[in-house]
């Protein structure tokens, strides 16, 4: 396979690169690897060999076809390619993970470093997953209720609106929209829409994002800054703009030899570089910067409390969850599960961002009657013994994801878990002679298998 590089890319990395210019080029000719990451609450297992920089991270030996894979739908793993799950090493050697914190991921669809962080962080931290873009936030939802913890909450805001949260957050993530040069491989599109004009553009609001979420970082607090390009004026140069607009020290991160990562450490920025040649995984660039200047928090003063259901509702729904105290409350005709340490926050925040999605949906109300939510069979705190349960097969598993009848037989009445592997695939309602398929039929597979 022959590569045609952009003109003016070539001539700002070859310099960078030297003699190793050759062996990135020929990376980018050989396919890229495949790798994904397990979810550590669903119990989930696969075949690969390790990557160093995460507990969680596997490389296959081949692509196989996600879609026709039950698990993939229950929330066992994600598909993320394996430079990018260093954010791993970032959050752990800079922060007290045992801690209750609140974490913003600012620019977050689809979704791969908000469900690497529900992984590492404690179940009653929170996690503010955020997507500007409205549809690509639906996904990141879809993504989150896969991954099935009841921590986080998605919303739907500009950067801007984090600016009003004075020192609310103790973990900023911004894995800012970039020119995407390490992307090249994968992405042929990425190549296309290049040019030193849109590097510029990135530049510029990727220094927008900084400052919109910088007044929302507590004091000592740490952000974390990520692009998938390679060059210094979206990377380093960013990073120390940030230190000189900003009163904050940048933090050198430890990397084995044989991880294959090039450590710069220049103008007092420490940023850390993946290329293809040299790692296996795509290109990518972190560097994580701690505020030194004191920061009035903000007051967590809601304006009103979250809306509680009847009490004869939430017994019920107390037989569902196994979550830690659990704190329901009603929105939109939906009965929703929060951990009950989360409550303040969730309560402030509703005051100020635009929720796509918080806490564990479990039932819609009808009257009094509770019909299940497809994010409640997929919670990794659902009572699942509460319910009756169907084990299926494959090809019953694949029928039911793309809402077809299953071949399945069983007697009784109501609402069921259908169960692949003995993770849950969502809900059926059994009648007296048919089996109502309630998945999603906007997630409904299409594929042919
Ligand atoms: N963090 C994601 C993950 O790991 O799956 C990938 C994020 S992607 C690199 C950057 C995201 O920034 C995209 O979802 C894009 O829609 C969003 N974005 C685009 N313009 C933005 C802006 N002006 N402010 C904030 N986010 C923006």
């Amino acid at each position: 396979m022959s590569v045609v590089l952009p003109a003016a890319f070539e001539d700002r990395l070859k310099p960078v690169l030297g003699t190793e210019w050759n062996a990135f080029v020929q990376a980018l000719k050989e396919p890229a690897p495949t790798s994904i990451r397990i979810n550590p609450y669903k119990n989930s297992f696969a075949e690969g060999s390790n990557i160093p920089w995460t507990s969680f991270g596997k490389y296959l030996t081949e692509r196989p076809k996600f879609t026709l894979d039950p698990t993939f739908h229950a929330g066992a793993y994600y598909v993320q390619e394996a430079s990018s799950m260093f954010l791993e090493q970032a959050l752990k050697q800079t922060t007290d993970l045992t801690k209750k914190l609140n974490v913003l991921d600012v620019s977050a669809a689809p979704g791969g470093k908000s469900t690497h962080l529900l992984s590492l962080l404690s179940r009653e931290s929170l996690l503010i997953a955020n997507e500007v873009i409205r549809s690509r936030a639906t996904i990141l939802a879809e993504n989150i209720q896969k991954w099935g913890c009841s921590n986080a909450i998605v919303t739907n805001n500009d950067p801007e609106d984090f600016s009003r949260l004075s020192g609310f957050f103790d973990v900023l993530v911004v894995d800012a929209p970039c020119s995407g040069e390490g992307l090249f491989r994968k992405d042929p599109e990425a190549m296309k829409e290049w040019s030193p004009e849109n590097v510029d553009l990135c530049r510029k609001r990727q220094r927008r994002i900084l400052a919109d979420v910088w007044p929302a970082l507590k004091e000592e607090g740490v952000l974390i800054y990520s692009t998938c390009t390679y060059n210094r004026f979206e990377n380093e140069e960013t990073m120390q703009w940030l230190r000189e607009q900003q009163d904050a020290e940048s933090l050198e991160l430890k990397t084995e030899d044989n991880w294959g990562i090039d450590h710069v450490h220049e103008n007092g920025i420490h940023g850390y570089h993946f290329y293809p040649h040299k790692v296996k995984g795509e290109g990518f660039f972190l560097s994580v910067i701690r505020k030194k200047s004191a920061t009035q928090g903000v007051s967590l003063k809601a304006r009103k409390g979250l809306n509680p259901p009847a009490k004869k509702i939430e017994d019920q729904l107390s037989a569902w969850t196994t979550v830690t105290e659990p704190q329901f409350f009603t929105w939109n005709e939906t009965a929703l599960v929060i951990p009950g340490s989360l409550y303040k926050e969730t309560a402030f925040l509703l005051d100020h961002l635009k929720f796509v999605q918080a806490g564990t949906a479990l039932a819609t109300l009808k009257h009094d009657k509770l019909i299940p939510e497809h994010a409640a069979a997929l919670a990794v705190d659902l009572n699942k013994d509460h319910f009756k349960q169907l084990e299926v097969t494959e090809d019953d598993a694949l029928r039911y994801l793309r809402k077809e009848p299953m071949q399945i037989q069983s007697t009784g009445k109501g609402y069921a878990l259908v169960m692949f592997n003995g993770l849950p695939l969502g809900w059926v309602n059994m009648l007296d002679n048919r089996m109502n398929n309630l998945y999603p039929k906007e997630w409904r597979i299409r594929m042919a298998g």
